[in-house]
């Protein structure tokens, strides 16, 4: 059994002009895989680098190319993301685990897959090493990989941010925090479906919320509501307290569950109207 230590870069949407739209199938595209494959002594058996060209978002997001120091004309003489995927999972080979830093990268990397029909790579054995390093000292705030180098004194010899080399520091960041004692391989996919699950089942109950008072604590009658994806709006007014009330519920996830997080507020009359006010701070919390 191998470990296969992997970080994604990938590219998103930037409104460059105004007809420019995100695609709401794929948030983040991948346009680079860099991976490390380790015998189970934790050597170094192999790597993997490879830039893909992106098709949703094909000119480079400005803030990504600052991070990444990836342009444009880079990304368009990659490999197309079928070829990429296809050469990687050979690479990968079967009985490996999948290791990344966090949840974000396997996340994409599954959505990736989803979005362009590759169906043939596993995520049934997934090491989170962020949380292993999490464990490790303690935290409870989810950390960076650069403060985890830090943390750990590992010598920075390579920049951040170019997937090989993020790839590199979570082996280093691995072997120094893994315990081998401790059974920490998830089976991924399985708790990705599930959560998918919890998440749907709660949609379907979020405009089913009730607006409190947050003075009197009575039960309002809503004047007006909306829902938008995870989250749920509406207003009311208590005629004991003679106060505007506006209430969101959203979908939140905290210690690994899911569930409904409710919030009356007190609305002031000289601010702009709530059904305004919320669609604004919705749309910016997105
Ligand atoms: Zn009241």
């Amino acid at each position: 059994m191998n470990y296969i230590v992997f970080d994604l870069e990938f590219n998103m949407f930037f409104k460059f002009k105004e007809s420019d739209l995100a695609n709401p199938e794929l948030k983040n595209e991948i346009i680079q895989i860099g991976a490390v494959k380790l015998n189970e002594a934790l050597e170094t058996i192999s790597s993997f680098d490879l830039i893909i060209k992106p098709v949703i978002y094909r000119r480079m997001n400005p803030y990504v190319k600052r991070k990444t120091h990836i342009n444009t004309s880079r990304v368009v003489q990659g490999t197309p993301f079928l070829k990429a995927i296809e050469s990687f999972h050979s690479w990968v080979g079967d009985d490996s685990v999948l290791c990344s830093w966090g949840h974000d990268d396997i996340l994409a990397l599954r959505d990736n897959c989803l979005f362009f029909g590759y169906k043939m790579l596993a995520f049934d054995k997934f090491i989170n090493i962020q949380q292993i390093y999490m464990k490790y000292g303690s935290l409870s705030n989810q950390p960076s990989l650069e403060s985890a180098v830090e943390g750990l004194e590992i010598e920075v010899s390579n920049p951040f941010h170019d997937a090989l080399s993020d790839a590199f520091y979570t082996v280093d960041i691995f072997r120094k925090v893994y315990d081998f004692s401790c059974d920490v391989i998830i089976n991924w996919e399985k708790e990705q479906k599930e959560n998918e699950e919890k998440i749907e089942a709660l949609k379907q109950m979020i405009d089913k919320a009730t607006i409190r008072c947050p003075q009197c604590d009575r039960l309002i009658q809503k004047n007006g509501e909306f829902t938008k994806a995870k989250k749920y709006f509406a207003y009311g007014c208590c005629l004991e307290c003679n106060i505007q009330i506006r209430h969101i519920s959203r979908i939140a996830h905290r210690d690994g569950e899911y569930s409904i997080v409710s919030n009356n507020t007190i609305y002031k009359s000289d601010e702009i109207g709530p059904l305004a006010k919320t669609a604004q701070e919705l749309t910016n919390s997105e």
